[in-house]
């Protein structure tokens, strides 16, 4: 499209809050036909809580002492859960100190890594877990805790702690994926997190997605977001996390959560949700429907 046009798309977009990153952008999000979303940060809040927080072993390790490495490393990390982890910590009194932790790392759809006083520490989902746990005491330990998000902790290659997190969905997410529905758009859901959690999130909501994936990891989100191109035509990815950018960059318009979201999804998306609404999405795709009717 023309510089002029595509300005006026833009600031058309802006004025819904939409930030879209060229006129371009706005005639493919008239073609949308499936709409791929995250799960935390995008249908959710990204706003966890600990329900729950267990030591698990011989008790070698003090909860005061664990809860201080622990805050100290998620301190690093920009996750949602990361914050809650931290907020626990200071309500009991903790003031985590990063500049203890050696060695951070982040494993994209598992969790984290550092170094603190000598132990070496990993936090993340079953897949941390799978560190040094057989598949039995996996299976064990998700009856065994109650809780839709279910984080461990493995200190000095033992597993440690195990907590629980929830956390709400957005306003407007149902009607976001009800909307898309009366417009012919599939939906589907995309999660790095477990399927009890995907589930919760889906009963939450009360909105019918046609698809919940769960346990991805980054990789299986652009697999799965070619899967959805091939089999339903032009596809949107809706993400907050470093963990969608690849998803972000592989969708025909890849659409990041503003403020709320990380740098890196911003920085990869065609288009910015300014205020972190999903039920901008549907309106986009329609914004985007009458700009094609207009040029044709
Ligand atoms: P989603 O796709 O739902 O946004 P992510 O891929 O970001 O999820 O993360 C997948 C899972 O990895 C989370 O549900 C969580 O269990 C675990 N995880 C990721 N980062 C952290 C962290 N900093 N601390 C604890 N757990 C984490
Ligand atoms: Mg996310």
């Amino acid at each position: 499209s023309t510089p002029v046009a595509s300005f006026c798309a833009m600031l058309r977009a802006a004025r819904m809050g939409i930030f879209i990153k060229g006129g371009d952008v706005l005639e493919s999000l008239g073609e949308i036909r499936a709409v791929a979303f995250d799960k935390t940060g995008t249908i959710t809040r990204g706003d966890f809580s600990i329900d729950s927080f267990h030591l698990v072993g011989d008790h070698k390790v003090e909860m005061d002492h664990l809860l201080y490495w622990i805050a100290s490393i998620e301190i690093k990390s920009s996750h949602p859960m990361a914050a809650a982890l931290v907020e626990y910590a200071q309500s009991k009194s903790i003031q985590p100190n990063p500049e203890n932790v050696a060695n951070f790392r982040i494993y994209p759809g598992e969790g984290i890594y550092g170094e603190i006083h000598g132990k070496h520490i990993y936090i993340g989902n079953r897949r941390t877990l799978a560190r040094v746990s057989s598949p039995q005491t996996i299976q064990e330990m998700g009856e065994m805790i109650k809780g839709v998000s279910i984080g461990y902790v493995i200190c000095d290659g033992e597993l440690a702690g195990v907590f629980s997190l929830s956390d709400d969905c957005r306003t407007g997410a149902a009607e976001a994926i009800r909307d898309l529905g009366s417009l012919g758009i599939k939906t589907v859901m995309l999660t790095g997190d477990s399927s009890a959690a995907a589930t919760h999130a889906q009963g939450q909501l009360g909105a019918v997605m046609e698809e919940l994936h769960s346990e991805l990891l980054p990789e299986d989100k652009v697999r799965l977001v070619d899967g959805l191109k091939a089999r339903f035509g032009p596809t949107m990815m809706v993400g907050d996390g470093m963990n969608d950018t690849a998803a972000l960059a592989a969708a025909d318009v890849g659409v990041s959560m503003g403020i709320s979201g990380s740098a890196a999804a911003m920085e990869t998306s065609h288009a910015t949700l300014m205020s972190s609404d999903v039920l901008r999405v549907p309106e986009a795709v329609r914004l985007g429907r009458r700009a094609r009717r207009t040029i044709a």
